[in-house]
C-alpha cells in the first residue's frame, strides 16, 4: 500500500460484519477498502465446527472466514493485511493511520473490529498465558493429550471449549460460578452425554499454580463460592472462555460507548454519533453476538454509508449549482 490513499468507504476489521460490508459497498460500485487487523477472518478463526451458519448444517469456522474473505475480493473489495493503529473522526474525510505507516482517507467508515476473549485479570493467569493458560481451544489443544484440563466459564465458547478439548484431554472439568449454564441446550446435551467432562458448579479459580522451570501449570486452587472452601484440583491447561469484550480502544474516545465498551449506535441502524461513521456486528452488539447477526449488521452499515454518501455528494452538487441561481438571468416578464 502506497503511503497515503483516499477510498469512499473504510471497513476497519474481517469478520463476517466486515467482510459482509465489503460485499455490499463493493456491490454498490462504492470501491471499498477493507483493512483487516492483527487477526483476519476474527473469532471464527479460533473456532472448529459452525452448525448454525444458514445454508451449511456444518462449516468449519475458519473455511467460512476464507470463503467470505473470497467473497469481498471477488466483489472488488480491496482488502489490505495492515492493522490501523489510529483514527481520527473528528474531520472528513477520516483518516486511518496503520502499522505499515499507511494513511487511508475516507468519506465513510465502517467499524467492525468484532470482540476479543476476556481474562479474570488474576496474576497467576498472567504468569501463566502461553504456558499452559490458554483463551483458544482450537490454537492450543493439541498440546493437552492425555492430559487433565480445566476450562472456565458457562456459555457457548465454555461448552464447545470442553467439547472439544475431549478429543485431546484425558479429562476436561468445566468450572462454573453459578449452578446453571448460559449455553445452548443442544450443547448442554452434548457436555452431559460426554463421560470425559465432569462439570463443577459454584466454583471459581482462585489460582493457577504451576513451576517456573519448566514453565508450566501443575494444578488450580478453587474457591468454593457458596462456602469459601478452596481445593485444588490437578491440570495442565487451563482454558478461559469467560465471554467478550469489543474491540473499541481505537474509538473509545470519540464515540459513545456503552454496556462496558460497546460502540452506541441509533437504535435500529449502524449510525454512530459522528455524520459518515457506521459500526456492526460484535463491537456494537451486546445482545445477539452470532456470526449471522454480524454479517446482518456489515450489510446494514455497507447500505447505510451508501445513503450516507449519496445524500453528501447530492449536498455538495447542491453547494456546486446554488451561486450559478444568483447570477441567473431573470425570468422574462
Ligand atoms: P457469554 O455467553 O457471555 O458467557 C460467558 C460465561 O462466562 C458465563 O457463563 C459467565 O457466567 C462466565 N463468566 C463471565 N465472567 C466470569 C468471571 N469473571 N469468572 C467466572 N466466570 C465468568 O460468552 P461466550 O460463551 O463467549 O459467548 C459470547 C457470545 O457468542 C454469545 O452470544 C454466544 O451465544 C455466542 N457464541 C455462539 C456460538 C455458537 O452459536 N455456536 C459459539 C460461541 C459463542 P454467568 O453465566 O454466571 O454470567
Amino acid at each position: 500500500m502506497s503511503d497515503t490513499q483516499h477510498t469512499r468507504v473504510l471497513i476497519v476489521g474481517s469478520g463476517p460484519a466486515g467482510y459482509t460490508a465489503g460485499v455490499y459497498a463493493a456491490r454498490a460500485m462504492l470501491e471499498p477498502m477493507l483493512i483487516q487487523g492483527i487477526e483476519p477472518g476474527g473469532q471464527l478463526t479460533t473456532t472448529t465446527e459452525v452448525e448454525n451458519w444458514p445454508g451449511d448444517t456444518e462449516v468449519q469456522g475458519p473455511d467460512l472466514m476464507v470463503r467470505m474473505e473470497s467473497h469481498a475480493r471477488a466483489m472488488g473489495c480491496n482488502i489490505v493485511h495492515d492493522i490501523v493503529t489510529d483514527l481520527d473522526l473528528s474531520k472528513r474525510p477520516f483518516t486511518a493511520t496503520c502499522d505499515s505507516g499507511a494513511v487511508v482517507t475516507a468519506d465513510a467508515i465502517i467499524l467492525a473490529t468484532g470482540a476479543r476473549a476476556k481474562w479474570l485479570g488474576l496474576p497467576s493467569e498472567d504468569a501463566f498465558k502461553g504456558f499452559g493458560v490458554s483463551a483458544c481451544a482450537t490454537c492450543d489443544g493439541f498440546f493437552y493429550r492425555g492430559q487433565e484440563i480445566i476450562v472456565v466459564g458457562g456459555g457457548n465458547t465454555a461448552v464447545e471449549e470442553a467439547l472439544f478439548l475431549t478429543n485431546f484431554a484425558s479429562k476436561v472439568t468445566l468450572v462454573h460460578r453459578r449452578d446453571e449454564l448460559r449455553a445452548e441446550a443442544i450443547l448442554q446435551n452434548r457436555l452431559k452425554k460426554n463421560p470425559k467432562i465432569e462439570t463443577l458448579w459454584f466454583h471459581q479459580i482462585e489460582e493457577i499454580r504451576g513451576t517456573d522451570s519448566p514453565k508450566g501449570v501443575e494444578s488450580v486452587a478453587l474457591k468454593n463460592v457458596q462456602t469459601g472452601e478452596i481445593t485444588e484440583l490437578p491440570a495442565k491447561g487451563v482454558f478461559i472462555a469467560i465471554g467478550h469484550a469489543p474491540a473499541s480502544e481505537l474509538v473509545k474516545d470519540q464515540l459513545d460507548l456503552h454496556h462496558g465498551g460497546y460502540v452506541k449506535v441509533e437504535p435500529g441502524t449502524t449510525r454512530t454519533a459522528i455524520p459518515g461513521v457506521f459500526a456492526a456486528g460484535d463491537l456494537t452488539d451486546h445482545v445477539y453476538r452470532q456470526a449471522v447477526t454480524s454479517a446482518g449488521m456489515g450489510c446494514m452499515a455497507a447500505l447505510d454509508a451508501e445513503r450516507f454518501l449519496a445524500e453528501h455528494d447530492q449536498a455538495v452538487r447542491d453547494t456546486v449549482t446554488e451561486p450559478l441561481g444568483y447570477g441567473a438571468e431573470e425570468p422574462a416578464e
